[in-house]
């Protein structure tokens, strides 16, 4: 039995102010019938650590080097200075405007696995891969690509979140239909490579303008394990629906 794993996704989003608002808002009605957490920016990452209890925190992304000349960047030894134990790697938003590749986002889950950080590994295909019918050779690629070297057991416990980046922001949710058969495709692949065992623990979130009124139905679904949520994490009334949602 997988459980649920319900992640928002600030994006820049939120001051350390801001941040402390909303788990002070949140963290009371945190429940057990989920993994619930947010990635936050790298500027509230220590609020977040510091204020969140039942909730996990999040970094929103990582550099694969223990240190050097890389202006800007933060490493895996500097997440964990602070108590941060997950990571979004991949966000489409990280391929489309940071030219993040697959081969970029394996080297950064191996090394966040190594240092006992787990990585939220994120796939989907755009609106043009979409309407040329190229999903599924684009999410298998993707899976594999960004999969490929690391260790079964370590993959039994990383999270894949399937995002098709027309879905994100949007407002333009995928139907449930599109979201379980893709998400079950990207099991697939992980059973490809891994083998049932693995295939069968590995928890895979589905995202893109996920809401309160519609988590349940996604929720419902056999390969949909979670969610990754963007607009509706930013607001405590909001997350709040969405731990109400998960019984
Ligand atoms: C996201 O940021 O990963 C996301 C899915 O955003 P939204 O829920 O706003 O579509």
């Amino acid at each position: 039995m997988r459980k649920p794993i319900i992640f928002g996704n600030w994006k820049m989003n939120k001051t350390n102010a801001q941040a402390q608002v909303f788990f002070d808002g949140v963290e009371a009605f945190v429940t057990d019938k989920a993994d619930f957490g947010v990635a936050v920016p790298f500027t509230a990452l220590a609020t977040s650590v510091n204020a969140a209890s039942k909730m996990n925190v999040a970094a929103e992304n990582v550099h694969w080097a223990p240190n050097g000349a890389y202006t800007g960047e933060v490493s895996v030894e500097m997440l964990k200075e602070i108590g941060v134990k997950w990571v979004v790697l991949g966000h489409s938003e990280r391929r489309q405007y940071f030219n993040e590749t697959d081969a970029d986002i394996n080297k950064k889950a191996v090394v966040t696995i190594e240092n006992g950080i787990t990585p939220i590994v994120c796939v989907g295909e755009t609106l043009d891969e979409f309407e040329a019918g190229n999903t599924e050779s684009v999410v298998r690629t993707q899976v594999s690509g960004c999969l490929t070297g690391l260790n079964g057991e370590d993959v039994k416990n990383i999270v894949i979140a399937y995002e098709p980046v027309w879905a994100i922001g949007t407002g333009k949710s995928a139907t449930v239909e599109i979201a379980q058969n893709t998400c079950a495709l990207v099991r697939d692949e992980v059973r490809n490579i891994f083998g049932n065992d693995v295939a069968d623990a590995v928890r895979i979130q589905y995202g893109g303008s996920v809401k309160p009124d519609n988590i349940e139905e996604y929720m419902s679904q056999e390969d949909i394990d979670g969610a990754l949520i963007g607009g509706a994490s930013l607001e405590v009334d909001s997350f709040k629906a969405i731990i109400d949602a998960i019984k």
